[in-house]
Protein backbone atom coordinates (compact mmCIF):
# COMPACT_ATOMS: atom_id res chain seq x y z
CA UNK A 1 0.00 0.00 0.00
CA UNK A 2 1.55 3.73 -1.36
CA UNK A 3 1.24 6.58 1.03
CA UNK A 4 -1.50 7.78 -1.64
CA UNK A 5 -3.56 5.23 -1.09
CA UNK A 6 -4.02 5.80 2.97
CA UNK A 7 -7.44 6.52 3.60
CA UNK A 8 -7.99 8.75 6.65
CA UNK A 9 -12.02 9.29 6.12
CA UNK A 10 -13.73 7.30 8.51
CA UNK A 11 -17.01 6.23 8.48
CA UNK A 12 -20.15 8.44 10.51
CA UNK A 13 -19.49 7.60 14.46
CA UNK A 14 -22.79 4.95 15.76
CA UNK A 15 -25.39 6.51 17.37
CA UNK A 16 -25.63 4.59 20.66
CA UNK A 17 -21.61 5.41 21.15
CA UNK A 18 -20.86 6.40 24.78
CA UNK A 19 -17.47 6.68 27.02
CA UNK A 20 -18.08 4.17 29.93
CA UNK A 21 -17.27 6.03 33.25
CA UNK A 22 -14.51 3.19 34.02
CA UNK A 23 -12.60 3.78 30.89
CA UNK A 24 -13.22 7.47 31.67
CA UNK A 25 -11.45 7.26 34.89
CA UNK A 26 -8.37 4.63 33.16
CA UNK A 27 -7.94 6.57 30.33
CA UNK A 28 -6.98 10.16 33.21
CA UNK A 29 -5.19 7.81 35.40
CA UNK A 30 -2.56 6.60 32.58
CA UNK A 31 -2.33 9.58 30.58
CA UNK A 32 -0.50 13.30 31.25
CA UNK A 33 0.71 14.06 28.11
CA UNK A 34 4.24 14.35 27.75
CA UNK A 35 5.74 17.95 26.55
CA UNK A 36 5.73 17.65 21.96
CA UNK A 37 3.68 14.10 22.23
CA UNK A 38 1.66 13.55 20.04
CA UNK A 39 -1.87 12.20 20.08
CA UNK A 40 -1.27 8.93 18.61
CA UNK A 41 1.28 8.21 21.12
CA UNK A 42 -0.76 8.94 24.07
CA UNK A 43 -3.15 6.21 22.81
CA UNK A 44 -0.20 4.40 22.31
CA UNK A 45 0.20 4.71 26.05
CA UNK A 46 -3.04 4.35 26.81
CA UNK A 47 -3.13 0.87 24.82
CA UNK A 48 -0.03 -0.57 26.70
CA UNK A 49 -1.50 0.43 29.89
CA UNK A 50 -4.70 -1.11 29.72
CA UNK A 51 -3.26 -4.34 28.95
CA UNK A 52 -4.96 -5.04 25.87
CA UNK A 53 -3.78 -7.71 23.34
CA UNK A 54 -6.34 -5.80 20.67
CA UNK A 55 -5.49 -2.97 18.47
CA UNK A 56 -9.04 -3.07 17.46
CA UNK A 57 -10.79 -3.66 20.38
CA UNK A 58 -9.03 -0.24 21.80
CA UNK A 59 -9.84 1.68 18.73
CA UNK A 60 -13.32 1.18 19.18
CA UNK A 61 -13.08 1.30 22.80
CA UNK A 62 -11.63 5.05 22.36
CA UNK A 63 -13.69 5.86 18.91
CA UNK A 64 -16.47 4.00 18.94
CA UNK A 65 -15.75 3.06 15.18
CA UNK A 66 -13.04 2.41 12.80
CA UNK A 67 -10.55 5.02 13.21
CA UNK A 68 -7.39 5.75 10.78
CA UNK A 69 -4.19 6.17 13.89
CA UNK A 70 -2.08 7.32 11.57
CA UNK A 71 -3.36 11.32 11.38
CA UNK A 72 -3.57 11.52 14.74
CA UNK A 73 0.87 11.36 14.62
CA UNK A 74 -0.71 15.15 13.13
CA UNK A 75 -3.73 16.09 13.40
CA UNK A 76 -5.98 16.91 16.27
CA UNK A 77 -8.99 14.54 14.94
CA UNK A 78 -11.79 13.63 17.17
CA UNK A 79 -11.97 16.32 19.62
CA UNK A 80 -15.46 15.91 20.33
CA UNK A 81 -14.61 12.82 21.89
CA UNK A 82 -12.12 14.83 24.73
CA UNK A 83 -14.74 15.32 27.72
CA UNK A 84 -15.59 11.29 27.01
CA UNK A 85 -11.71 10.26 27.80
CA UNK A 86 -10.74 12.15 30.45
CA UNK A 87 -13.71 13.58 32.06
CA UNK A 88 -15.30 17.12 32.58
CA UNK A 89 -12.95 19.45 34.73
CA UNK A 90 -9.88 17.89 33.86
CA UNK A 91 -6.88 19.93 32.86
CA UNK A 92 -6.67 18.05 29.83
CA UNK A 93 -9.11 19.86 27.10
CA UNK A 94 -9.34 19.83 23.58
CA UNK A 95 -7.61 23.31 23.40
CA UNK A 96 -4.59 21.89 25.33
CA UNK A 97 -4.26 18.91 22.49
CA UNK A 98 -4.89 20.68 19.79
CA UNK A 99 -1.81 23.24 20.50
CA UNK A 100 0.51 20.87 22.49
CA UNK A 101 -0.18 17.46 21.54
CA UNK A 102 -1.19 17.95 17.17
CA UNK A 103 0.63 19.36 14.86
CA UNK A 104 -2.36 21.86 14.33
CA UNK A 105 -0.52 25.27 14.25
CA UNK A 106 2.10 24.30 12.18
CA UNK A 107 -0.89 23.48 9.66
CA UNK A 108 -3.21 26.04 10.14
CA UNK A 109 -1.16 28.67 8.55
CA UNK A 110 -2.22 27.17 5.47
CA UNK A 111 -6.07 26.98 6.45
CA UNK A 112 -8.43 29.27 4.84
CA UNK A 113 -10.58 31.30 6.71
CA UNK A 114 -13.87 29.43 6.72
CA UNK A 115 -11.10 26.04 7.94
CA UNK A 116 -9.97 27.95 10.75
CA UNK A 117 -13.25 29.49 12.17
CA UNK A 118 -14.63 25.97 12.16
CA UNK A 119 -11.81 24.70 13.47
CA UNK A 120 -11.63 27.12 16.62
CA UNK A 121 -15.57 26.65 16.96
CA UNK A 122 -14.66 23.02 17.22
CA UNK A 123 -11.81 23.42 20.12
CA UNK A 124 -14.45 25.68 21.71
CA UNK A 125 -17.74 23.98 21.85
CA UNK A 126 -16.19 20.10 21.08
CA UNK A 127 -18.78 19.59 17.88
CA UNK A 128 -18.44 16.97 15.64
CA UNK A 129 -17.60 18.25 11.85
CA UNK A 130 -16.38 15.26 9.80
CA UNK A 131 -16.06 17.13 6.14
CA UNK A 132 -13.77 19.38 8.52
CA UNK A 133 -11.99 16.92 9.59
CA UNK A 134 -11.49 15.52 5.70
CA UNK A 135 -10.37 19.04 4.41
CA UNK A 136 -8.05 19.22 7.40
CA UNK A 137 -6.66 16.12 5.62
CA UNK A 138 -6.24 16.90 2.75
CA UNK A 139 -4.69 20.54 3.20
CA UNK A 140 -2.19 19.39 5.52
CA UNK A 141 -0.90 17.03 2.38
CA UNK A 142 -0.17 13.46 3.72
CA UNK A 143 2.71 13.21 0.45
CA UNK A 144 5.09 15.04 2.03
CA UNK A 145 4.84 13.24 5.94
CA UNK A 146 7.97 10.81 6.16
CA UNK A 147 7.62 7.16 5.09
CA UNK A 148 8.76 6.14 8.99
CA UNK A 149 8.22 7.92 12.49
CA UNK A 150 11.07 9.66 13.56
CA UNK A 151 13.02 10.49 16.84
CA UNK A 152 15.78 12.54 18.02
CA UNK A 153 18.58 10.05 20.21
CA UNK A 154 19.12 12.47 22.80
CA UNK A 155 15.67 13.19 23.06
CA UNK A 156 14.64 9.98 23.84
CA UNK A 157 17.20 9.36 26.56
CA UNK A 158 16.21 12.86 28.16
CA UNK A 159 12.65 11.17 28.24
CA UNK A 160 13.54 7.81 29.49
CA UNK A 161 15.63 9.87 32.38
CA UNK A 162 12.97 12.25 33.19
CA UNK A 163 10.14 9.93 33.00
CA UNK A 164 11.13 6.63 32.70
CA UNK A 165 9.97 6.13 29.12
CA UNK A 166 10.23 7.64 26.06
CA UNK A 167 7.49 8.45 23.27
CA UNK A 168 7.13 10.00 19.97
CA UNK A 169 7.39 13.71 19.60
CA UNK A 170 5.80 15.49 17.60
CA UNK A 171 8.46 17.88 15.56
CA UNK A 172 10.71 15.46 13.96
CA UNK A 173 7.63 13.68 12.58
CA UNK A 174 7.54 16.69 10.34
CA UNK A 175 9.21 17.21 6.61
CA UNK A 176 12.02 19.19 6.81
CA UNK A 177 13.14 18.72 10.03
CA UNK A 178 16.49 16.57 9.87
CA UNK A 179 18.00 17.94 13.52
CA UNK A 180 16.88 18.34 16.71
CA UNK A 181 16.63 22.15 17.28
CA UNK A 182 17.76 21.03 21.09
CA UNK A 183 20.38 18.67 20.66
CA UNK A 184 22.01 19.55 17.19
CA UNK A 185 21.67 16.07 16.57
CA UNK A 186 20.11 13.94 13.13
CA UNK A 187 17.04 12.87 13.25
CA UNK A 188 16.83 9.01 12.59
CA UNK A 189 14.12 6.86 11.53
CA UNK A 190 12.54 4.56 13.47
CA UNK A 191 11.99 1.18 12.34
CA UNK A 192 7.77 2.13 11.92
CA UNK A 193 6.67 3.10 8.77
CA UNK A 194 3.81 5.40 9.51
CA UNK A 195 1.59 3.20 7.00
CA UNK A 196 1.50 0.66 9.71
CA UNK A 197 0.34 2.99 12.32
CA UNK A 198 -3.16 3.26 10.77
CA UNK A 199 -4.45 -0.10 12.59
CA UNK A 200 -1.82 -0.53 15.19
CA UNK A 201 -0.64 1.13 18.21
CA UNK A 202 2.68 0.91 18.14
CA UNK A 203 4.38 2.77 21.14
CA UNK A 204 8.38 4.56 21.05
CA UNK A 205 8.54 2.76 24.35
CA UNK A 206 9.06 -0.68 22.86
CA UNK A 207 10.16 0.33 19.20
CA UNK A 208 13.26 2.69 20.42
CA UNK A 209 14.97 -0.25 22.67
CA UNK A 210 17.51 -0.20 20.05
CA UNK A 211 18.14 3.31 18.58
CA UNK A 212 20.61 4.37 15.75
CA UNK A 213 23.23 7.49 15.19
CA UNK A 214 23.34 7.77 11.48
CA UNK A 215 24.52 11.28 9.48
CA UNK A 216 24.01 11.25 6.17
CA UNK A 217 26.87 13.72 4.43
CA UNK A 218 24.22 15.39 2.42
CA UNK A 219 22.41 16.35 5.36
CA UNK A 220 25.52 17.18 7.70
CA UNK A 221 26.86 19.48 4.75
CA UNK A 222 23.22 22.06 5.31
CA UNK A 223 23.05 20.99 9.04
CA UNK A 224 22.79 25.07 9.57
CA UNK A 225 19.90 25.66 7.15
CA UNK A 226 18.44 22.23 8.10
CA UNK A 227 18.59 23.35 11.91
CA UNK A 228 17.01 26.88 11.20
CA UNK A 229 14.06 24.75 9.12
CA UNK A 230 13.45 23.07 12.63
CA UNK A 231 13.75 25.97 14.44
CA UNK A 232 10.85 27.40 12.30
CA UNK A 233 8.81 24.45 12.18
CA UNK A 234 9.19 24.08 15.91
CA UNK A 235 7.79 28.16 16.18
CA UNK A 236 5.14 27.65 14.09
CA UNK A 237 3.97 24.36 16.50
CA UNK A 238 4.01 26.45 18.93
CA UNK A 239 2.95 29.49 17.64
CA UNK A 240 1.29 28.87 14.23
CA UNK A 241 -2.83 29.35 15.28
CA UNK A 242 -2.09 32.89 16.48
CA UNK A 243 -1.43 33.90 12.46
CA UNK A 244 -4.92 33.14 12.30
CA UNK A 245 -4.37 31.24 8.51
CA UNK A 246 -3.47 31.74 5.25
CA UNK A 247 -5.08 35.09 3.98
CA UNK A 248 -3.62 36.60 7.20
CA UNK A 249 0.02 34.52 6.35
CA UNK A 250 -0.42 36.49 2.98
CA UNK A 251 -0.80 39.80 4.15
CA UNK A 252 1.72 39.92 6.60
CA UNK A 253 3.91 38.43 3.79
CA UNK A 254 3.27 41.35 1.49
CA UNK A 255 3.68 43.85 4.21
CA UNK A 256 7.07 42.01 4.31
CA UNK A 257 8.36 42.22 0.75
CA UNK A 258 6.80 45.76 0.99
CA UNK A 259 8.67 47.21 3.46
CA UNK A 260 12.17 45.57 1.19
CA UNK A 261 11.09 47.26 -2.06
CA UNK A 262 10.23 43.97 -3.02
CA UNK A 263 6.69 44.39 -4.15
CA UNK A 264 4.28 47.23 -4.84
CA UNK A 265 0.33 47.50 -3.55
CA UNK A 266 -0.33 46.52 -7.66
CA UNK A 267 1.73 43.26 -7.40
CA UNK A 268 5.45 41.82 -7.57
CA UNK A 269 8.59 43.87 -8.47
CA UNK A 270 10.78 41.62 -10.40
CA UNK A 271 13.91 43.80 -10.56
CA UNK A 272 15.71 42.92 -7.55
CA UNK A 273 18.66 45.23 -8.19
ZN1 LIG B 1 16.72 16.16 20.68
Amino acid sequence: MSKETLSFVTPPPPKNYKISSAFSYNFKLALTPYPDECLYSIFCRYFVRSGSTSNKRTVFELFGEAQNLASLVYLPRRLELVDGWVGSGSLITREGLADNNSCYGYFSVAFTETMLQEMEEKIVTGGSNRSLERQMIQKCSRSYWPEYLQYCPECTKEDIESFGETYWHRLPQLPGVEYCPKHGKAIQNSSVYLKETTMRFLPASHTLRRMDEKEKAEKWMHKEKYLMIAKDSEWLLMNGRRLKGCKEVARKYKELFMEKGLTTAQGIRYSLQ
